[in-house]
């Protein structure tokens, strides 16, 4: 029967992302995957690295996350696809304009480089936008990867390291491990349970939702976008607990293909496309930059985000299963988030020091756990 100190189920790049680090730390790690590395919503994501201002503890992780991924793209930007395109926030009227400042200052009270933009230099830098917007915010440090590929990077890093890569589906938590889809175990001192939307089928008490998101791929376009571009309207639509959304998202490839999205359904967990809400969405697209309405669409996909009733990811112990650990819960920030999430989980399994205050993402913050018998 195999077994390890800590078993991490699920190989997204969540629970690759703990894997590299906790084999680096020395840990003896074996990772369970019913599928193939980083075929979850880690597939399926937008891969913009993205500091978001949603809230302090939102801040504080997608910021610090922001500088680990710097440095490891750095070291080598061919493993991630990596483009550092930077993130232009679109104002659509004065009303956003004004939100401008505010958010500027609170970024460079938190050390993040921004600058506000009128609409003359707006167009400047992205011509194909459609005419009377007002301005926006571009962010320089933000960029762009291609996560499938980023997991996988990760899950050979762990491997170098030490860590196992186990393929089986895990149908039941035990006290010391977990039982597999075919009935045989896996013996773990630690069980991280890093297995996204599908965490419910293992911990029915967690509170986490599927929030289905569409996206698009065009054709090739190069220097059409030339930035991230996101409607600053885009955070209240990602936290809508009830109703679909639609927002303007796009992205420039590094191919020069345009990456369009994006739509949230809450609770929706089917992944067959939604044809009218995926009209929805592109129709958003078009009526910021109607020059996507000529080009050609390649491929178009679903994926599911894990999101919790309060927006911020599940990392540390269960209160209530002893020898259980979270690493989920990332709903449109798991890409950012999976560098600081395997920090934080990695500190508090080994009991050394947390890079940044991990107490607004442990997971007895929420009544639901703590209820567990
Ligand atoms: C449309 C869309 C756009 C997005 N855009 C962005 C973005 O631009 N930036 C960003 O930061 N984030 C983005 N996200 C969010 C991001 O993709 C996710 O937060 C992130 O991929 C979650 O990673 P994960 O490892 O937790 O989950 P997953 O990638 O879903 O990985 C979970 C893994 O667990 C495995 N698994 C499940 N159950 C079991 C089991 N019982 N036994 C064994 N294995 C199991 C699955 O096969 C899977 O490989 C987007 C998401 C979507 C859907």
């Amino acid at each position: 029967m195999p077994s390890a100190d800590v078993l991490i189920v699920g190989a997204g790049i969540v629970g690759a992302a703990c894997a590299a680090e906790l084999a680096a730390r020395g840990a003896d790690v074996a990772v369970l995957e019913r599928d193939v590395v980083g075929s979850g919503a880690t597939a399926a994501g937008m891969g913009h690295l993205v500091v978001i201002d949603d809230s302090p503890a939102q801040l504080a992780l997608t910021r610090y996350s922001q500088r680990l991924w710097d440095a490891m793209v750095d070291a080598d930007p061919s493993q991630h696809d990596h483009l550092r395109c930077g993130t232009i926030w679109v104002a659509s009227d004065d009303e956003e304009l004004a939100a401008i400042g505010p958010k500027q200052a609170l970024y460079a009270a938190n050390g993040i480089a921004s600058q506000p933009l009128d609409a003359h230099t707006l167009y400047e830098l992205e011509p194909k936008l459609r005419p009377g917007l007002a301005g926006g915010l571009l962010v320089p440090g933000d960029s762009v990867v291609y996560p499938p590929r980023t997991a996988l990077a990760l899950m050979e890093r762990a491997a170098a390291a030490g860590a196992r890569l186990l393929h089986g589906e895990a149908a039941a938590l035990l006290p010391d491990g977990v039982r597999l889809a075919d009935g045989s175990a896996i013996r773990a001192g630690a069980v991280v349970v890093a297995t996204g939307a599908r965490c419910p089928a293992l911990l029915p008490e967690l509170p986490i939702r599927p929030k289905k998101g569409h996206l698009a791929i065009t054709d090739r376009y190069p220097g059409m976008v030339r930035h991230q571009l996101v409607e600053l309207g885009y955070i209240k639509n990602a936290h809508a607990a009830d109703g679909d959304t639609v927002s303007f998202n796009v992205q420039p490839r590094p191919s020069g293909q345009i990456l369009i999205g994006s739509s949230r359904q809450p609770g929706v967990a089917t992944r067959p496309i939604d044809f009218p809400m995926l009209a929805r969405m592109v129709a958003r697209a078009v009526a910021f930059m109607p020059a996507l309405a000529s080009c050609t669409m390649v491929r178009t996909w679903t994926g599911l985000r894990a999101a919790t009733p309060d927006g911020l990811p599940l990392i540390g112990p269960h209160p209530a299963r002893p020898g259980v650990w979270l690493a989920t819960g990332h709903e449109g920030l798991g890409i950012t988030t999976a560098l600081g999430t395997a920090q934080l989980l990695a500190a508090q399994l080994l009991a050394q020091p947390a890079p940044i205050p991990p107490e607004p993402y442990l997971p007895q913050r929420l009544p639901e756990l703590a209820a567990v018998a």
